[in-house]
Formats: C-alpha cells, structure tokens, sequence
C-alpha cells in the first residue's frame, strides 16, 4: 500500500475513493484481514456467492456533524475528511444485484461508493435492487426521500422493514408519497427475539441471501429496531448498528453473535469521555469498552470477528488512530470504508 494509515487518514475521504477502487493495495488488505480472522476453520467453506462492502460507519450525524464545533469536526471541515452513517452493502457475485442495508442521508454517495466497487452502471431508475432498514431513526432511514420523484424517482424498489416502520411509512409524508406512487414496494418482516421466545420469519431479498431479523431494544418512537444476519453460502455476516446496552439484557449479545463469522456492532461511544458530564451508565448504548470486556477471549480468539461501527463525530475511535490501533491489537477493528467480506 502506498499511504500509510496516517497519511490515508489526512487525505479527504472524497479524493481518496478513486484510489480505495482502484488499489487492489487498501480493499485487499482489508479483505485479508477478515479471511484471516476466519481462518480458524477446518474444513474450507463453500465459495461465496456475495459480497458484503461498509459504505459508512459514522453514527447518524456523520463527521463533520451539523453544529458541532470541537476538534473532531473543525478539523475535519478543514481538512475535507467525510465520515457518512452506518451503511452496508451486498453484492450478488452471480447476477451483480445490489441491497442497501439501510438509506441514510448519504444516500447518493454510498449507492456510488457500491457502483464503483461492482462496476454497476445504466441503472437510473433502480440504482439498487433492495433496501433493508434497521429503524426510523434519520440516519437510518431519511435517505429513501432520494428515491422520490425530486430525485431518482425509482420503480417500486423493494424495501423490508418491520410491520410497525412499514405502517410509519404508510401513514406519514412524506414516504407515504413514495408508497402512493409506487416509487418504493414496501415488506413487511417478522423479527424472531434474542430471548428465544419467537423464531425470525427467514426472507430472501435477493435470490440465495436468506436474512433473519431479530428485535433488539433501542429508542422506539416512531418504529421498533432490528438487527439482521445475512446468510451466504459460505459466511454470515449480523448488522447491529444500535442497540441499548448488552448488561441490560441478559442473553442479547451471546444471542446476536450465535452463528455469526463477521458481526458489525454499535460502537456509538467509546468509554464515555465523549460525553462530558453524562455518567456513561446512564448511555443508552454499549460503550466500546463494554463490548471489548465482554468479549475479550473471541478478541483473542478469533481476532476480527467483531468490527465495530456506528461511532459517534466525538468518539476518539473514529479520530485517534493510536486508539484505533490499540483496539485492534485485542481483536476489535473499526469497520474500514471498503472493506469487504465474501459470504
Ligand atoms: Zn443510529
Ligand atoms: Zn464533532
Ligand atoms: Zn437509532
């Protein structure tokens, strides 16, 4: 690879994309790292048939954050440097069908990080083939505005979401326009609990990708929130990008990671220093400490396995690289934009 990390973090992000695609050197060190993270396997998998890429991994603010005015976004408004929400992408290998799981509000930036990455071209209309969404909270969702007739006007691109988001989106505008003109056909899914206690309604938004979702307990104003497992032939990969603390449920961690290779979890906050004054008991979010408590020996273990994302503007994870090397020496990488893991 050419830059260091040090210097890849000083360049902006915008002017650093054409280089992320074209060098082998940065997605291929990334991939790397979770083949080896996966090694431990006995027998070889199966080939895979998708290919799951992060498009974003701030939380729902992104970086620089609107009126945020200390070092992480001052600097980064300087500098160029742009950190867009949580987002997933999955390629299918076999017939280049592309799913967004979640539309943030960096909608257009990240269907075109995908396109660049899968060579997709000569889709106005459907610039992806599924969406799935997590919850109605804006970083998640607020980016399906773009498929309206102001913009992409798309035809009837598929979304899946859970019965109560579905009826939000129904009943609200303005995505009841996008219901009305057929511009997004809504599924509805049914979400298994971590408790045991209801079995998830498997679904397959792309042909050959079953996913599960499952209810996870997080702020529930206007719809309830998921957690999704995507089940390749080879791997499986579980997206939890918020998600109320682990202590407070008992079995909901160990429940998430049940038969998980690569896991992307809520990593908002990193020990609480980014909250002054706020006692990070009272956070409504496992802080990454926690997660890294919890799960020292699958660190150790199976290094890898667990990336973390969603990060908030002020998390030192997401600005101090020495920290970012650190948890990565105990098996916790911050998920990278790029990055790709063949399930
Ligand atoms: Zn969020
Ligand atoms: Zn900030
Ligand atoms: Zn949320």
């Amino acid at each position: 690879m050419l830059l260091s990390r040090r210097a890849f973090a000083a360049v902006p992000t915008l002017l650093l994309i054409p280089c992320l695609l074209a060098g082998a050197g940065f997605i291929g060190l990334s991939w790397t790292g979770i083949q080896d993270a996966a090694r431990p396997e006995v027998t070889p998998s199966p080939t895979p048939r998708f290919e799951v890429v992060v498009l974003g991994r701030a939380q729902d603010g992104g970086l620089p954050h609107l009126g945020c005015e200390r070092s992480c976004c001052v600097n980064a408004r300087k500098s160029g440097r742009l950190e867009t929400p949580a987002c997933l992408g999955v390629r299918d290998l076999e017939t280049d069908r592309l799913l967004l799981l979640e539309a943030t509000p960096r909608i257009e930036h990240q269907v075109g990080l995908l396109h660049e990455i899968a060579g997709a071209s000569g889709r106005p209309r459907r610039p992806v083939d599924g969406i799935l969404l997590t919850h109605a909270h804006i970083g998640h969702y607020a980016g399906l505005i773009q498929l309206g007739r102001e913009v992409a006007s798309t035809k009837a691109t598929p979304v899946w979401a859970t019965s109560r988001f579905c009826e939000y989106l129904r009943t609200n505008g303005p995505w009841s326009q996008l219901v009305e003109l057929e511009q997004i056909a809504l599924n509805e899914i049914t979400p298994g609990t971590t408790d045991g206690e209801t079995e998830p309604t498997s679904f397959e938004p792309l042909p050959g990708l079953r996913v599960d979702a499952f209810t996870v307990p997080h702020r529930d104003e206007f719809s309830d929130t998921v957690a999704y497992k995507l089940y390749g032939p080879s791997k499986t990969v579980l997206f939890c990008p918020d998600v109320d603390r682990w202590d407070a449920h008992e079995g909901l961690l160990e429940k998430l990671l049940e038969g998980v290779d690569v896991a992307y979890v809520d990593a908002t906050f990193y020990d609480g220093r980014e909250l002054p004054g706020r006692n990070i008991l009272e956070v409504p979010h496992p802080p990454m400490i926690r997660t890294m408590e919890l799960l020292e020996a699958m660190g150790r273990e199976t290094p890898g396995r667990v990336r973390f994302i969603h990060l908030n503007h002020t998390n030192p994870a997401l600005n101090d690289l020495d920290l970012q090397d650190e948890i990565r020496g105990r098996g916790f990488p911050v998920a990278e934009v790029g990055e790709r893991v063949g399930i």
